[in-house]
């Protein structure tokens, strides 16, 4: 279902390439860079926007970009996406067993076959570590919860375009309530997210989404997430009309963090869930692409939006 389309243009050739080269530095891996001040300005300015349309209710928390690895299975991630995920490992045992393995590292044989898993996972999302810290205090109050959260994300995808990367920042806000207290917090954040888009002159239209579920089994989760109007992103088409690229998401969980942390409230009963994504990668990128490499040129609504 197509909400709305905001239309600008796409620029006909691919500043893919350009943009690659002055926003970042490789590191030696699709999908890992480093990131350059140009850059790094414009998500800093973006994330001060994001700010000020944040709830005074909404309590901060910044998560490392690593979680437990226990609280991630839990809430069954490996049975969604277990081709993304990546856990950390580490060499274990004895001096010698550590020393025999790293010393393979410089006779150029194979050290990473001596890895053990650790209790870490890096993190896949933003909001996976949120919904046991709320756990923790018991009984939700009336009023749900409101969470500002961020991290570093890593999603085992390598690509070379740019906007899909291994490596990327996520900033979210996460309700926890009623089931009317979701939909009215999605409600609001699917209208202030086209706001915010069309602050940013970027061209933009909001459709109902699946998640990439791994497997065939995964296609099944697809269809329910689409025929229940789980999620829905804000698309920026940046390649091209019929492959936009998703810089925000809003989804609604139903029951699903609620089950699985016992989240409920007073009269027990069992807590919904839903957040709003801000890929703040994408969303500098898209900037980048749509509107060229000079911040100074950009439209006068996007430079006033992010306050240059
Ligand atoms: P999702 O949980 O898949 O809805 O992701 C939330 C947001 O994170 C998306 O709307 C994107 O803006 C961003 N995102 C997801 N995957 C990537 C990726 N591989 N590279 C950059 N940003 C991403
Ligand atoms: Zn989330």
């Amino acid at each position: 279902m197509t909400v709305m389309m905001r239309s600008k243009p796409t620029p006909s050739a691919d500043p893919q390439p350009l943009l690659l080269d002055t926003l970042f530095r490789p590191m030696g891996a699709d999908g890992v860079y480093a990131r350059t001040q140009l850059y790094e300005d414009v998500v800093e300015r973006l994330t001060l926007m994001i700010t000020r349309e944040r709830d005074a209710r909404a309590e901060v928390f910044r998560f490392p970009p690593v979680m437990s690895r226990r609280d991630l299975e839990k809430g069954g991630y490996l049975k969604s996406f277990p081709n993304l995920l990546a856990c950390a490992c580490a060499l274990h045992g004895s001096e010698a067993d550590i020393r025999a393995a790293a010393n393979r590292a410089t006779t150029g044989g194979d050290w990473t076959s001596a890895l053990e898993a650790t209790d870490l996972v890096l993190s896949p999302a933003a909001c996976y570590p949120v919904y046991p810290i709320a756990a923790a205090r018991g009984i939700v109050p009336r009023d749900g919860y409101l969470f500002d959260v961020a991290c570093d994300c890593f999603r085992r995808e390598p690509s070379r375009d740019l906007d899909r990367l291994q490596s990327f920042r996520m900033r979210e806000y996460v309700r926890i309530g009623t089931p009317a207290q979701i939909t009215e917090f999605r409600e609001a954040w699917l209208t202030r997210a086209q706001d915010l888009a069309a602050q940013l002159a970027l061209p933009c239209r909001v459709e109902q989404a699946s998640d990439p579920f791994f497997g065939r089994t995964g296609q099944m989760m697809a269809i329910a997430q689409l025929q229940q109007s789980l999620k829905f992103e804000l698309l920026v088409p940046l390649h091209s009309e019929s492959r936009p690229t998703a810089c925000m998401s809003f989804n609604y969980h139903r029951d699903h963090f609620g089950e699985t942390w016992e989240l409920a409230d007073a009269e027990g009963a069992v807590s919904h869930t839903g957040c709003v994504a801000f890929g703040m990668d994408r969303l500098a990128i898209a900037l980048f692409w749509t509107h060229g490499l000079d911040p100074k040129s950009w439209p006068a609504s996007a430079r006033q939006a992010l306050g240059f």
